[in-house]
């Protein structure tokens, strides 16, 4: 990696039109999205050489619409973690301050961004990980509803939570780049029967008699300083005319456990395709099938993915499948009922896109638990299938801070409406 904030792990040039949406605009790509004749390695030593012969639908669309790829971004290994510091080869730094981290997964695609190495960039989005770096990295970023957007070509880790969506500078390019990404397609069974909405005409529709849900937990589980530069413009975005209430989500205290409950069970399965023989690095002459089985996935993935693999086995296990795996289905399908009464009474719900300020550098002293519990404002979305957006409001110390909206399924103009009204705050 050699750009100034390590936000890329391969360089590459591709662009087949010079006219459409996306003409002039450069556009990194997430490290899990894949790239005919570029290497596509998921920040994982797995995969450091694995050359995919084919384009993921997005980057088909993208290279379509006139865009010019200029290179894979560094991210935690698979998707798994939430600082890019899990990457295989090393991590990317905050461009607003060298000694932090950028945010992850898609830390390199947010660090490319705001540090002006691409226009705009693809992430994908597990359980914040668009969200996560675009608060982190003081830009935008937009999680779809769940299958609004392909993910014929993303390599999956939890395959039932993740979209792939845009991060840029503004939310118009937002607007821009989700436009083209978006839509029907028969290689992904999960596609809804979708064409994109126009979604710059939303833009300046502004917040003028909406009302805004600001969840009690969210907004009170995160640190003081987050808190006071979110409610800062909560009075500007009343000022602009909305309502705002609270709101009681009970079974949001349950969003963490079960979240990491079902990614780490869809993870276990996801990722059992590495063996060395189907996919990814092999230790040669390991020894017997089981023997270079073993030794291969132990050399090949990192800590945090064999973690989660191993958690995810367990939970899935046979006489422990009822008592975590079941119960996190359960307490997912109680989320979505609990969005679901809220948007009966609120048009979009408010809180801090992380409940803290970006973190220190510093990958050896982390502790897990920690840092599943940052998760708590983003995962709840991707429990319940529904589209978010993080959009930059006041830093604190020259840190970073975003805010989150949550809306119904397919709401993503009424996010991009509500997003831009902060921008122009
Ligand atoms: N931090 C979360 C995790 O580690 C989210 C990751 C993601 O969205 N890919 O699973």
């Amino acid at each position: 990696m050699s750009d100034s904030h390590d936000s890329l792990v391969t360089g590459m040039d591709r662009q087949e039109r010079t006219d459409g949406p996306l003409a002039g605009y450069t556009v990194a790509v997430k490290d899990n999205i894949s790239t005919a004749g570029v290497r596509t390695t998921c920040g994982s030593a797995m995969l450091a050489d694995y050359i995919p012969p084919y384009d993921a639908t997005v980057i088909e669309r993208v290279l379509a619409a006139g865009g010019r790829l200029i290179g894979k971004t560094n991210m935690d290994e698979f998707g798994m973690g939430s600082t890019t510091e899990t990457s295989a080869f090393g991590p990317t730094t905050n461009p607003h301050a060298p000694d932090y981290v950028p945010g992850g997964s898609s830390g390199g695609s947010a660090a490319a961004v705001a540090a002006g190495v691409a226009d705009i960039a693809l992430g994908s989005d597990t359980g914040g990980s668009i969200r996560n770096p675009a608060a982190f990295c003081g830009v935008v970023g937009l999680k779809p509803t769940y299958g609004l957007v392909s993910r014929y070509g993303l390599v999956a880790y939890g395959h039932s939570l993740e979209q792939i969506g845009p991060i840029g500078r503004t939310v118009a390019d937002v607007a821009r780049l989700l436009a083209v990404i978006a839509g029907p397609d028969d290689r992904d069974a999960t596609c809804l029967d979708e064409e994109p909405a126009a979604y710059d005409a939303a833009l300046d529709r502004g917040v003028d008699g909406l009302t805004i849900g600001l969840p009690t937990s969210l907004v009170g589980g995160s640190d003081p300083e987050v808190r006071t530069s979110f409610r800062a413009t909560v009075a500007d975005l009343e000022a602009a005319g909305a309502n705002t209430v609270e709101l009681e989500l009970a079974s949001l205290k349950h969003a963490v456990a079960a979240y990491y409950v079902i990614a780490m069970s869809e993870a276990s399965s996801n990722l059992a395709r590495y063996d060395g023989v189907r996919y990814g690095h092999r230790v040669p002459d390991a020894g017997d099938w089981n023997e270079s089985f073993a030794t291969t996935r132990r050399a090949g993935f990192g800590d945090e993915v064999t973690r989660r693999i191993l958690l995810g086995t367990f939970a899935l296990s046979a006489g422990y499948h009822d008592k975590y795996y079941q119960q996190a289905q359960d307490a997912r399908r109680w989320i979505g009922q609990d969005f679901d009464a809220a948007f009966d009474e609120v048009d979009l719900i408010a809180s801090p896109t992380m409940p803290t300020l970006p973190f220190e550098l510093g990958a050896a002293e982390r502790d897990p638990l920690e840092l599943y519990l940052a998760d708590a404002n983003t995962v709840p979305a991707n429990l319940a299938t529904l589209p978010a957006i993080s959009v930059p409001i006041d830093p604190v110390d020259d840190l970073p801070v975003g805010l989150q909206f949550v809306g119904p399924a397919l709401s993503e103009p009424r996010l991009l409406a509500a997003a831009a009204t902060v921008e122009r705050r």
